[in-house]
């Protein structure tokens, strides 16, 4: 690539109008060319032309009647355990829920244990909260970090997934910016919820149970996931999807990938499915480590794995 045509990747797509319009708005909560890399588990990425923390369905509402009046891009951060964001950064708009969005609050509802949850809740909080209320399969939620909104995105969970246990969820899109109901459909780490939708809040209903039984099952697989997973470096999960029968940390090991390294990238030594920032890792290092060894597995294997992790921004 050209250096002028690198150099216009990395440009701000933000004018000076735009830049006083949102700080407007949101005055310290909005930030210029601020680093993403603190806000992902990974600890990995570059600027963002604008990072907004926005509090209220109000201002999200007026702020996706912004980006659509000004035809600019943007994305939602949940809390970054599933990105990886180029080292050239984000153009156009990182939006960050916080405020009401973080709410947890349970229903009194006598067959279920029911509760409706903002989009930047914490996933653990939840999840610990219902399982003391016996949420029966909670369980297979526990252990994953990450706020409601990016875990409804992913449809993350293990055994049972996040979508298992949906009543409701309330979007909020630039075409349609008062929060609204959808009814998206889940499948194995994705939904049909529509690209430009950013989720607002969740309700859920679970089966009602003995919280005993059901703290101790959670507690199981806490430990087990500490046993297994490498924890004490920044990582972002199983980067790649499970193939149909089989299992992704299986054929990387089986390719001999454990340990391999590409700057400070490395795949985990504990679970191949993971690559850990083990020195100053950069989105290249990773993207290169990840290359590498979806290469070598279909090479060993003739299996070609797919990405579970999201790969936003410019990796130029
Ligand atoms: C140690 C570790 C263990 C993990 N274990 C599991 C596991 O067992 N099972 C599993 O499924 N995942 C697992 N993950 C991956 C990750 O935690 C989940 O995918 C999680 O649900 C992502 O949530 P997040 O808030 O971090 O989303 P982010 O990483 O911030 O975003 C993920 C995607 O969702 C979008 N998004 C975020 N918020 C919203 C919103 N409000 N509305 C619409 N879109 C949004 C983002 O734009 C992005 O495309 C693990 C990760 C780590 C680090």
């Amino acid at each position: 690539m050209s250096g002028l045509a690198e150099r216009e990747l990395l440009r701000s797509l933000l004018d000076e109008g735009d830049r006083a319009a949102l700080t407007e708005i949101f005055e310290s909560r909005v930030r210029f060319d601020a680093r993403l890399g603190p806000y992902t588990s990974w600890k990995i990425g570059g600027p963002a032309d604008a990072l907004v923390d926005v509090e209220t369905g109000d201002e999200l509402t007026q702020l996706l009647r912004f980006v659509f009046k000004r035809q600019l891009p943007w994305m939602p951060l949940g809390s970054g355990s599933n990105l990886l964001v180029g080292d050239g950064g984000v153009r156009g708009l990182v939006i960050r829920l916080g405020g009401e969005f973080t709410s947890i609050e349970f229903l009194d509802d006598p067959s279920h244990v029911a509760v409706t949850a903002g989009a930047s809740s914490s996933l653990a909080l939840l999840t610990a909260q219902a399982a003391s209320r016996g949420a029966v399969g909670i369980g297979s939620l526990a252990g994953i970090p990450g706020s409601v909104g990016g875990a409804l995105r992913m449809n993350a969970g293990t055994d049972k997934e996040i979508g298992d246990f949906v009543r409701e969820v309330w979007v909020q899109t630039p075409t349609k910016p008062e929060p609204h109901p959808v009814t998206p459909q889940y499948y194995y780490r994705h939904t049909t919820l529509e690209r430009d939708a950013i989720v607002a809040r969740v309700s859920f209903a679970f089966e009602r149970g003995d919280p005993a039984v059901v703290r101790d099952e959670m507690q199981r697989r806490l430990v087990r996931r500490k046993k297994t997973q490498p924890l004490q470096f920044p990582n972002a999960g199983s980067c790649f999807r499970n193939p149909p029968g089989d299992k992704a940390g299986r054929l990387i090991e089986a390719a001999g990938a454990k340990g391999w390294r590409e700057g400070g990238a490395e795949v985990s030594q504990l679970h191949a499915n993971f690559i850990v920032n083990r020195e100053n890792a950069t989105a290249a290092d990773v993207a290169a480590l990840l290359a590498r060894v979806r290469r070598t597995v279909y090479e060993r294997s003739g299996i070609e794995l797919e990405l579970e992790v999201h790969f936003v921004g410019v990796f130029a």
